[in-house]
């Protein structure tokens, strides 16, 4: 029965060794330590032995079981942890592949032409005035001296969402709004916004667009701080040798008038496709506010003056930039849009 025993032990002690996971040694431990077992088997036979041999066999068996059971325990915990380790090896990540790229963004170049221009008009004391872009009839054209039957209407024709409610024509109605707040006092003031015309579109015309209109009233405001400021205006736009030309031109809101031009940055003067062989490029118009665009707004003409100038934020970055087509500002065409990483400063 001794040697039954040991070769059961040894027996054991293989199927423990030979187990590859912890399911198969389970099954090893109900095969042979189980109620069905042969340790039980050999328990329930020693009522055959003699009263000597009994307790001496007891205890063998006893050791035994004890030495398989400990056997058992270790070769599970040796399990286990080789399981954990291949789980591990399994789900990590190799830190040394390279990341995924993420593209990142750019500023849109309108954008970016008027925060430079809101930049510097900040810095010269300007605040930023903002308005509605479904506006009133009265302040897009009456407050600004464009009464219903002016010819002038024609040049701005627009999107009418009722008789007296329009999508804005120009950011001036901005102007109008902010003089008739102020109620008398100074101003100064520059609109950036969305604008809209009728307009068909082409290369040079879109049937939205935006502008930047500035705006100074005051006592004593005349035509050369309006000189000064586009001159200032011009030469951090496109550089600062850049000298400017006022020439006579009309807008029902002003008196006088002018239309803006800038020293040819591509030829210098010379002429050049850029000037079509002029040596200037017109890039706004402005004026002294007409008497009665200040009568409206409450201000007394005798007293105080202002001058005001609308700039194409397009036309301004198709300059800066050298884009041919008005359309590539709004067609997201990431081609396009990426160009201006570069210039990102
Ligand atoms: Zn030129």
């Amino acid at each position: 029965m001794e040697q039954q025993l040991n070769q059961l032990k040894a027996e054991m002690l293989q199927k423990i060794e030979e187990a590859t996971n912890l399911k198969a040694l389970n099954e090893v431990r109900v095969a042979y330590l189980g109620k069905k077992g042969p340790i039980t088997d050999l328990l329930k036979g020693m009522g055959k032995l003699s009263a000597e041999e009994r307790p001496k066999m007891g205890a063998l068996v006893n050791t035994v079981r004890e030495q398989v059971t400990a056997e058992l325990e270790t070769k599970a915990a040796i399990l286990e942890e080789q399981a954990i380790q291949a789980q591990l090896a399994q789900e990590s990540i190799d830190v040394t592949l390279p990341g995924a790229a993420m593209k990142s963004g750019n500023r849109h170049p309108l954008t970016r032409v008027i925060e430079e221009i809101e930049d510097l008009f900040i810095s010269m004391g300007y605040e930023i005035a903002e308005g509605p872009e479904v506006e009133k009839d009265y302040y897009n054209f009456e407050a600004l001296n464009l009464p219903k039957d002016h010819p002038a209407r024609d040049m701005q024709d627009t999107f009418y969402i009722s008789e007296e409610i329009l999508l804005r024509t120009q950011t001036s109605p901005v102007q109008a709004r902010t003089m008739e707040e102020k109620q008398g006092a100074a101003v100064r003031i520059i609109c950036p916004g969305k604008v809209f015309r009728r307009d068909s579109d082409d290369a040079t015309h879109s049937h939205q667009f935006m502008q930047i209109e500035g705006l100074v009233v005051g006592e004593n405001i005349c035509m050369s701080d309006l000189k000064g400021t586009l001159d200032v205006l011009t030469k951090k736009m496109f550089g600062a040798d850049r000298e400017i030309r006022l020439r006579p031109s009309f807008f029902p809101f002003t008196e006088p008038s002018v239309e803006v031009d800038v020293s040819c940055f591509k030829c210098g003067g010379s002429g050049c496709n850029v000037c079509k062989q002029t040596g200037w490029i017109e890039i706004l118009g402005s004026g002294m506010v007409h008497p009665n665009v200040l009568a409206m707004a409450g201000y007394d003409p005798k007293k105080v003056s202002g001058f005001a100038f609308g700039i194409g934020v397009e036309r301004i970055a198709m300059l800066k930039y050298g884009v041919d087509d008005i359309r590539h500002f709004y067609t997201n065409d990431v081609r396009f849009l990426s160009q201006f990483e570069r210039a990102e400063g």
